[in-house]
């Protein structure tokens, strides 16, 4: 099951210390959606995946941060525990998701990173944003992924990777109502590099995005 933990983390830019809600890992037992999100069974964890520096406002994905130590069990009646849940759940009010992803995002564009690692991230944001129920978020983060996606596909070698980001291009053209550049994106995919399993993603996703329907849908377990 997709779990949190808690830990103190040191920013790698201006060294401040802190305590901080992270996921190691997205779980098991989970389903796909046709934008390939993928939900383990508990906790949400995308949220958890990127930290928000409270010193210098750094943002990235965990792994970038020093990893102190993780934090004693308080009991709620502690007041160390008090004053940690009440900073996390302000810090959580803050970021939500979908702003922690575009804050990643426009650090990792300031840094030079590959448009695949910042489509990466905008997608990331999209799926945080839908489960915040935050329409104009998802739709920011899916325009921004679009866009790197395509910048990507110009230095990723043709095969599974291109194939893989050529579905995500359609299928996020798709969400977007732009059915046609989303029909030629299906198009444009060699079905011998698409991994087997989404073989009927595609299939699916080429029929709604033809009946020009938008909606967000899940994938068939394999
Ligand atoms: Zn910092």
């Amino acid at each position: 099951m997709a779990q949190t933990i808690f830990c103190r983390l040191r920013c790698p830019r201006c060294f401040t210390s802190f305590p901080a809600e992270i996921a190691l890992s997205t779980g098991t037992k989970g389903r796909l959606s046709s934008d390939l999100c993928y939900r383990g069974e508990g906790t949400f964890v995308y949220p958890y995946l990127v930290v928000v520096c409270p010193g210098c406002g750094f943002t990235s994905y965990h792994q970038e941060f020093d990893y102190l130590a993780e934090l004693p069990k308080y009991s709620p009646y502690h007041p160390v525990g008090r004053a940690l849940k009440n900073f996390l759940q302000e810090r959580h009010h803050l970021y939500p998701g979908s702003e922690k992803y575009r804050l990643a995002a426009e650090d990792a564009k300031r840094r030079g990173s590959s448009p695949l690692a910042v489509a990466h991230l905008h997608l990331k944001g999209s799926w945080c944003a839908r489960e915040e129920g935050n329409r104009e978020a998802e739709r920011y983060h899916q325009e921004e992924a679009l866009r790197h996606f395509r910048l990507a596909l110009g230095e990723v070698e043709e095969g599974r990777d291109a194939a893989v980001i050529r579905y995500l291009v359609g299928e996020l053209c798709r969400r977007l109502g732009r059915f046609e550049e989303a029909e030629e994106a299906f198009g444009s995919i060699t079905l011998r590099d698409l991994p087997y399993w989404l073989h009927n993603a595609l299939r699916r996703m080429q029929k709604l995005a033809a009946q020009h329907d938008s909606s967000p849908q899940e994938l068939p377990r394999a």
